[in-house]
């Protein structure tokens, strides 16, 4: 890990690392937090927009408004990791990261849980938990259904 990169995260414990909020992210780290997923959608066109943005990349407006997600979608890809530099990473592994379609078309990355790496399929169903890594912060994972 770059000292570059590891300046630009928050650092929570050695195991993981907290993304920041940034103005435009942050109604949806303050939905995760009360455990649900909130989607960024252009009030003017419809896009639906992940990571959330400044402005709408189909049409360009700054007008938004959130809408609820299901939580469930398909699985389109995955990768586990077997092994990973940093010995701090090592009680982790393997882990499996996850690219969601969600039911609102939006792809979304990040970890699989309660799935073995060799039961992970592309095309499985899947829905969003909440795992609360701290009081203030809360990571939105998939799980199979
Ligand atoms: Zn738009």
């Amino acid at each position: 890990m770059s000292e570059r990169w590891a300046r630009s995260l928050r650092p929570f414990s050695k195991k993981l690392l907290i993304p920041k909020p940034t103005r435009y992210s942050k109604p949806f780290w303050e939905a995760t937090k009360r455990h649900e997923l909130m989607i960024q959608e252009c009030a003017d066109c419809g896009e639906r927009i992940y990571p959330p943005a400044p402005i709408c990349p189909r049409c360009l407006s700054e007008n938004f408004k959130w809408i609820k997600s299901s939580g469930k979608g398909k699985v389109l890809t995955f990768s586990t990791i077997y092994a990973f530099g940093p010995s701090w990473c090592a009680e982790l592994l393997p882990y499996t990261i996850v690219l969601v379609r969600l039911e609102e078309g939006i792809v979304m990355m990040s970890h699989l849980i309660d799935c073995k790496p060799e039961d992970a399929k592309c095309d499985m169903d899947v829905e969003v938990v909440f795992e609360d890594i701290t009081e203030d912060f809360t990571m939105p994972r998939f799980k199979p259904i």
